[in-house]
């Protein structure tokens, strides 16, 4: 069971409402820091650990800011997310660049900034060579191909475009070492929003196994190898999170099994978790506008998927709660629908809920659970939807907007005006 909070009740809702008007983001600073400062607590079983926060969970300098502060990097992959890791004050190796079908200029980007480089492909060797040259410490993404089964988001590796084979990693390393490379890294990321331990653990295991068969096949020793993200969140009040101290435990014990005897040890061990690092602790707050009653019920928001695509996207389960009734019975089952014109564009389907009261002043609110990651980051402008904004609940209890919602002139910006005056 996961118990699903929300810090702020109904009135002071009404409150922030007249100076913000929904829809809007909220974030929880102390429970983001009280979290990471328990993954760096539970870590700290190994030599050395650093977590590259998945920048694009929540692409936010402000929250980028918290966590560099709590000692986590970043973990990007494109040149603005370089640009918003090097904003918040996330140097050098703090920064993981794992990206895949790379232009030049971004790894340029990421080698100036003394970012870690995570090459994607065996040709991206020579592709980096030729066109910045080789930095000093290299990383490289492995892709266990039938060794690891499935997960519903990212599909399985066998399929999936990222990483090298087994061979291509074994020659890749002995390439890099031949071609002056000092420093060495391993990287896998194998799953998304898996809330089965096991599967965490045994990734562990298959790297670290990997890379005592570099070792011994390449004389290569690797500095740190990294365990990539994909620990799940329970979107489900049924579903029970990862404990990060039996997680940290878990694949502890597999790292005495392996790498000491390997004579590996100390290996650094990294993370670039997203998903549980900000995503429990973020949640989108709406009202409820209308009703209508056809073949089913539904309740219409004044958001919609271009806020938080997840449910229309991967039929993802989201939390809803209605402050102020929280401990009323559920008597009704609604569809909670979003104005797209796209008919996926429910963040809940049959759902058991309380009687909602619908008002564009004075309707209920609809608080979308589990939000802080993947959700405003996956925002886009189709049907001329405009992004909603975000605000931050400090640990004093005051709010800080750090991001205002979209307006028209934003959406058209990108327009030529003055040659279209002439068209
Ligand atoms: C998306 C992604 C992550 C983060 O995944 P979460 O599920 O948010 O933890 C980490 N690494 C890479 C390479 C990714 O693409």
């Amino acid at each position: 069971m996961s118990v699903k909070n929300f810090p702020l009740t109904r009135d002071q809702l009404e409150k922030i409402a007249e100076n913000h008007p929904t829809p809007f983001y909220v974030y929880d600073e102390r429970s983001i820091r009280e979290n990471a400062k328990r993954l760096i607590r539970a870590f700290s079983v190994f030599p050395s650990y650093k977590e590259h926060f998945a920048v694009k969970a929540l692409p936010n300098p402000f929250i980028l800011k918290i966590l560099a502060e709590e000692g986590l990097g970043a973990d990007c992959s494109s040149y603005t997310e370089l640009l918003l890791a090097e904003m918040a004050g996330m140097k050098r190796e703090a920064t993981m660049f794992t990206s895949n079908e790379t232009p030049a200029r971004e790894y340029e980007t990421a080698k100036k900034m003394g970012a870690i480089i995570n090459l994607d492909d065996f040709t991206h060797i020579e592709f980096l060579e030729g066109s910045v040259g080789l930095p000093e410490l290299v990383s490289c993404r492995y892709n266990p191909g039938p060794l690891k089964g499935g997960n519903a988001i990212i599909g399985n590796p066998e399929e999936a475009k990222y990483g090298f084979t087994r061979e291509q990693i074994i020659e890749g390393f002995s390439l890099l070492k031949k071609k002056g490379v000092k420093r060495f890294a391993l990287h896998t990321m194998v799953a998304s929003n898996e809330l089965n331990i096991d599967y965490h653990i045994e990734t562990a295991r298959l790297l670290f196994e990997l890379a005592a068969e570099i070792k011994n096949k390449t004389g290569v020793r690797l500095e740190f190898v990294n365990l990539g993200g994909g620990v799940g969140i329970p979107y489900k009040p049924e579903q029970e999170a990862i404990d990060w101290d039996t997680l940290a435990q878990e694949i502890k014990k597999v790292y005495d099994e392996i790498i000491k005897p390997a004579g590996l040890d100390p290996l650094g061990i990294h993370t670039e978790y997203g998903r549980p690092i900000t995503g429990p602790y973020g949640w989108l707050v709406t009202r409820a506008i209308h009703t209508k009653n056809i073949y089913r019920k539904y309740i219409g928001l004044d958001s919609c998927m271009a806020d938080l695509m997840r449910p229309a996207l991967y039929g993802a389960y989201h939390h809803i709660t209605i402050p102020g009734k929280e401990n009323l019975p559920f008597t009704e089952t609604y569809d909670v629908v979003g104005s797209l014109c796209e008919n996926n564009d429910k963040f809940a389907v049959r759902r058991r809920l309380p009687k909602i009261d619908v008002g564009e002043a004075n309707g209920d609110f609809v608080v979308i659970h589990d939000a802080g990651a993947h959700g405003r980051a996956m925002g886009f402008n189709y049907n001329g939807k405009l992004r909603c904004g975000e605000l931050l609940l400090r640990p004093d209890g005051s709010l800080l907007q750090i991001r205002r919602s979209e307006t028209v002139e934003d959406y058209f910006a990108t327009l030529d005006f003055k040659a279209f005056e002439k068209f």
